[in-house]
């Protein structure tokens, strides 16, 4: 049996791991690639075996960077099923359809104004696509064993990083490979703690945060700081997040702020159309929830919610200092980029990143001082306060990855380190060696390796 990395191997987007067997293949999350240029061409590039050659892909949870090249996949001839958590597959109809929608969007708003290097500026894949393949997701229940049609047998348990997000255990031809997806935090107030896993021949572990730990700082009291002294100063604090997760984690903060009696008179805005649909569903989900029904309910309630277009663009207009909280989280696209244009250049402003900027990302550019930044092909020029609150990320930190590994009653045979940034990765696999005795790797874009 061989694994292949074709994604989330050196960098943090574009997971996409295949597993082969004499011909069978299975792909285990199918992720965009986000950030720097280099990365993000690698989405159009062909995928590194047919499509249609893999018989099923299975997902981690259904942010872009691990479901979102699923359309492209199925388009260009992928026609097995989809097999995900039920909330993955829920959030996965939000999810891909905003994709889809918005690179319809961005590819016309290029053409109109002739900044793209496509001619003409082509959508990686639109709304239809979108349709086509969601009719191709079977939702699978946590805990037990599924023995798919396709051959092997699989288990998620919980990873309690978003809603549905799994960890993902792949038993086939005398081998079981776990794929720890995305980590969550340990006593993180929305979300399950990621469950333990004790036995793998091999493990693919995540990294993003492999070389930190995140702040010990309360996350409430530094919201409720960085919102208070721009308020003081006649500002407005502008939010890019994670629409699903990250944002419903905010507005929960921003409820228990209100009322202790903090902020009273500072107006909450959620101006991301998919943010209010992932915070619907976060309402109406109740399995692997940690927050009871009126804990959500409250935490909702705490909002305006701005639907259209044009009230999104009043709010640029509006002088009252404020909060809005919109998406993209790592500020690559959406609504917020109209915000960041408006209020970046005035020092009495605050731009709030809530959580691991990947490279190449304007995100990463303000995080780490950038003074000025393109957005639609015009710079502008970054005068507010920039903070990255890590704390409020929904990533393991160094010390919660190795936690959740210290479960293992056995070393895996070999132990991959991935979606990371290179330092990130290496610092996680020379703990995993030193502090666990385990052997681990660091595999790069393209490597495959057998599993004997
Ligand atoms: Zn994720």
């Amino acid at each position: 049996m061989n694994l292949h990395f074709f994604g989330a191997a050196g960098t943090v987007t574009g997971s996409r791991y295949l597993l082969e067997s004499k011909g069978d293949r299975i792909l285990v999350d199918c992720g965009l690639f986000q950030g720097l240029k280099n990365l993000r061409l690698r989405n159009w590039a062909p995928f590194p075996v047919k499509p249609k050659s893999i018989s099923a892909v299975i997902l981690t949870h259904a942010h872009l960077d691990h479901s979102g090249f699923v359309p492209a996949l199925a388009r260009d001839g992928f026609d097995g099923p989809v097999y995900c958590s039920k909330a993955t597959r829920e959030l996965c109809k939000i999810l891909l359809a905003d994709a889809a929608h918005l690179q319809e969007q961005d590819a016309a708003y290029a053409e109109r104004r002739g900044f793209s290097k496509h001619r003409p500026p082509l959508p990686l894949y639109d709304t239809q696509d979108v349709k086509r393949v969601l009719r191709a997701f079977s939702s699978l229940s946590f805990g037990d064993n599924h023995d798919l049609r396709e051959g092997p047998s699989v288990r998620l348990r919980r990873a309690g990083h978003i809603l549905g997000a799994a960890i993902v255990e792949v038993n086939w031809k005398g081998r079981r490979i776990v794929f720890s997806g995305d980590l969550g935090r340990y006593d993180d107030p929305l979300t399950v703690d990621p469950e333990p896993v004790h036995a793998a021949d091999y493990l693919i572990v995540e990294s993003t945060y492999g070389d930190r730990l995140h702040e010990p700082r309360d996350a409430q009291e530094a919201i409720g700081a960085v919102i208070e002294r721009t308020i003081a100063r006649g500002g407005t604090v502008i939010v890019p997040a994670f629409a699903v997760g990250r944002a419903q984690m905010l507005l929960y903060y921003l409820e228990r702020l209100k009322s202790a009696g903090r902020l009273a008179d500072t107006p909450v805005y959620l101006n991301s159309p998919m943010a209010a649909e992932a915070s619907a569903f976060f309402l109406r989900h109740s399995d692997d929830q940690r927050l009871s029904d009126e804990e959500r309910r409250r935490a909702c309630a705490v909002a305006k919610y701005v639907d259209s277009v044009e009230e999104s663009k009043a709010l640029n207009e509006d002088t009252t200092p404020k909060v809005i909280i919109s998406a993209s989280g790592m500020a690559t696209g959406g609504r917020v980029l109209h915000h960041i244009k408006k209020y970046a250049p005035d020092p009495r402003n605050t731009i709030l990143f809530s959580g691991f900027q990947a490279a190449g990302t304007r995100g990463a550019a303000m995080v780490a001082g950038a003074q000025t930044i393109k957005i639609h092909g015009e710079y502008v020029s970054v005068r507010a306060e920039v903070q990255n609150l890590g704390m409020l990320s929904a990533h393991a930190d160094a010390e919660g990855l190795l936690r959740w590994m210290r479960n293992f009653t056995r070393p895996p045979r070999m132990t991959f380190v991935t979606h990371g940034e290179p330092t990130a990765a290496d610092t996680l696999r020379r703990r995993i060696q030193d502090e666990l005795g385990w052997r681990a790797s660091t595999p790069e874009q393209m490597d495959c390796v057998k599993l004997s």
